[in-house]
């Protein structure tokens, strides 16, 4: 569909807006567009290159420079030469101090609790500012190719990316001056790229991404519809952040510098990088060919193919872990998924798609580059987007509960794990005090039974409830999560129409390694939770039967004899006494016991309270 665009004003005519397509890597950063012939292109420099390494160089005058120029620095100007930013998105320091060791440039921790900064000469940067630079330069590269300014774009993230990441991303885009659209998530896009968004059948597919630094497997499942293409949903996703090419690139260092017999605390950090960028070349080469041989000064680099694989095999073996995860967590077996798509530009390594088609049993697809294929397809879902091709919803899914607070510390799920997102769900809670007019909620992540084990996200407060007895407010709790994982919770108290609502955007963010850690717990405790769960719960129920109790003497002590009253203040008591134990058998027979006691006189004088209404009431 052609469209133009008249500035009346003006008198001029304006070209169609283009919504560009963004990969925004650990590693490499890709910007592409669907070209005139309708087919997806990753935007090239002058060299014909189209990645972008996600890297930015301060340099001495403050030039900042971004992509392969600045790549060059990491050799002679390691402090100011910044990378892998995107393991910071989104995160404090606590939740990254383990890795600082792995980055060449400094981390800032002002205050636990906020973003973490990076220090570049004087200065400070965020990790959105740094990613920022990233994007400007390939919102300044599309601009160039296309000769028209570019304003809005797609930009895609790791399926586990959460809320803080998601947004993280979502302000780097706005810092770069670009409105993002959609949030997708990189297998996503890498299985629209295989036109698998057009296909008649559904579809098990396997997406297999490992990156510079990273890998990840994503089973997605994809429900085609007759009138609106098909719709994608993340079944499950694994992997390990801190596994990808580098490592190979690593163990190629060591490797040359055994057979060099060099120890490696004797080599300084300059000659570390040039071994580095060295074994990545091998590495490279190898792909295309059975042998490496070069040299540094005097160090021999010699690698041939075979001694490659042998020196990655316990890292791909470890891939393979992650996929039979993934499968499990999927509830799927090998044979179940019908398509397997490869990304990331290290599996353009021979060895991994052999064993990636032997794990799956079927052939891999791999005609596109798969340093490309993520870019391609979120310059796809851009065009879809932009109006130019059917729509196609995707789906994606939260992957741990959302919740909220309840008596005792207990986590009460709202929006389960798994649930594909957009989302809504609510739940009616009420009062436990009297006259109570103010109700705190705090909303939390994660599967245990007990709060306190699980991740705060927010907490507000619903004020001005009317005074009411204890039970009698209807307070609804609404949570709705957004295409991009961003939460917003409402409550209501219904009868005096009350209302507040947040949005929740988490201060700081959760490693895939955390998230897997939290799933892990929430099955290894699975059982003492639930016990734990049912002590409190009991406690929960004796308070409110021992209030009930008093308010009930208090307020019909006029009808009710002494030995009634005595009984039950004695029962009482009994029960109060057993409010510490850790038995929640001990603490139910003495509710038993006071129920059982009070149910006579309770219901006399509730037959008095039924027949003074009905003689009020004309009939
Ligand atoms: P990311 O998604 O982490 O940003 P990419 O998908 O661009 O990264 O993958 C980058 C990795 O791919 C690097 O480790 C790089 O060395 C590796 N790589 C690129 N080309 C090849 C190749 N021809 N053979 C093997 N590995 C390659
Ligand atoms: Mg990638």
């Amino acid at each position: 569909m052609a469209q133009i665009s008249i500035n009346i004003k003006e008198g001029t005519i304006s070209k169609p807006d283009i919504i560009v397509g963004i990969d925004l890597g650990t590693t490499n950063s890709l910007v592409a567009i669907i070209n005139k012939a309708g087919m997806p292109e990753a935007l090239c420099d002058a060299d014909k290159t189209a990645i972008v390494p996600s890297i930015v160089h301060f340099g001495k005058e403050g030039a900042i420079t971004v992509g392969n120029s600045a790549r060059q620095h990491l050799i002679d100007d390691t402090a100011n030469t910044i990378y892998s930013v995107k393991r910071l998105m989104g995160k404090s320091y606590n939740d990254i101090a383990a890795i600082q060791q792995h980055l060449g440039y400094k981390i800032i921790d002002d205050n636990s609790e906020s973003l973490v900064k990076i220090k570049v000469g004087e200065k400070f940067y965020s990790p959105i500012e740094l990613s920022a630079f990233i994007l400007r330069e390939l919102k300044l590269r599309a601009e160039h190719v296309l000769q028209q300014q570019i304003t809005k774009a797609v930009i895609t993230v790791p399926a586990y990316f959460n809320d803080a990441q998601r947004q993280a991303t979502r302000d780097a885009g706005k810092l770069a001056g670009l409105d993002v659209l959609r949030i997708i998530n990189e297998p996503t896009a890498a299985s629209l790229a295989y036109g698998l968004g057009n296909v008649k059948n559904a579809q098990t597919i396997a997406v297999y991404d490992l990156g510079g630094g990273t890998f990840d497997i994503s089973i997605l499942q994809l429900t085609p519809s007759e009138n609106d293409g098909g719709y994608f949903e993340v079944l499950a996703t694994n992997g390990n952040t801190f596994l990808g090419g580098d490592d190979f690139d690593r163990l190629i260092v060591e490797h040359w510098l055994q057979t060099n017999n060099i120890a490696a605390d004797t080599v300084d950090k300059q000659l570390m990088q040039t071994l580095r960028l060295k074994a990545e070349t091998a590495k490279k080469h190898l792909s295309t060919n059975d042998i490496f041989e070069d040299k540094i000064n005097d160090i021999v680099c010699r690698l041939s193919v075979n001694e490659f694989e042998t020196l990655i095999t316990p890292l791909v073996n470890e891939t393979i872990v992650c996929c039979k995860n993934a499968l499990r967590d999927a509830g799927l077996k090998i044979g179940d998924i019908d398509t397997i798509v490869m990304v990331g530009g290290s599996t353009r390594t021979p060895f991994v798609k052999k064993s990636m088609t032997e794990f799956f049993n079927k052939p891999v697809n791999d005609s596109l580059n798969p340093d490309e294929v993520v870019a391609l397809g979120a310059g796809i879902q851009a065009d879809i987007l932009a109006g130019n091709q059917k729509d196609m919803l995707l789906l994606d899914i939260t992957p741990l509960s959302l919740g909220i607070e309840t008596m005792g510390g207990l986590m009460d799920v709202i929006i389960p794990r798994n649930t594909k997102i957009p989302t809504g769900a609510g739940r009616q809670y009420t009062t436990s005090v009297d006259g109570q007019s103010k109700l705190l909620i705090a909303v939390y992540q994660g599967e245990r039974d007990l709060v306190s084990h699980n991740r705060k996200l927010a907490e507000f407060t619903l004020s001005n409830i009317p005074g009411m007895p204890a039970g009698l407010p209807k307070i609804e709790i609404v949570f709705q999560l957004n295409a991009d994982g961003i939460l917003q919770v409402k409550a209501k108290e219904l009868r005096s129409g009350v209302e507040q609502s947040i949005e929740v955007k988490p201060q700081y963010g959760l490693t895939e390694e955390e998230m897997g850690g939290m799933l892990l717990e929430s099955i290894k405790n699975a059982k003492t939770d639930m016990e734990q769960r049912a002590i409190i719960e009991a406690r929960v129920e004796a308070q409110n039967m021992l209030d009930t109790c008093e308010r009930f003497i208090v307020k019909n002590a006029a009808h009710l004899s002494a030995k009634e009253i005595s009984g039950t203040r004695e029962l009482m008591v009994a029960l109060q006494n057993t409010l510490n134990s850790s038995d929640k058998n001990v603490i139910q027979q003495h509710i038993e016991a006071l129920n059982e006691f009070t149910r006579p006189f309770a219901e006399r004088l509730m037959d008095m309270a039924i027949s003074m209404a009905m003689k009020g009431k004309t009939l």
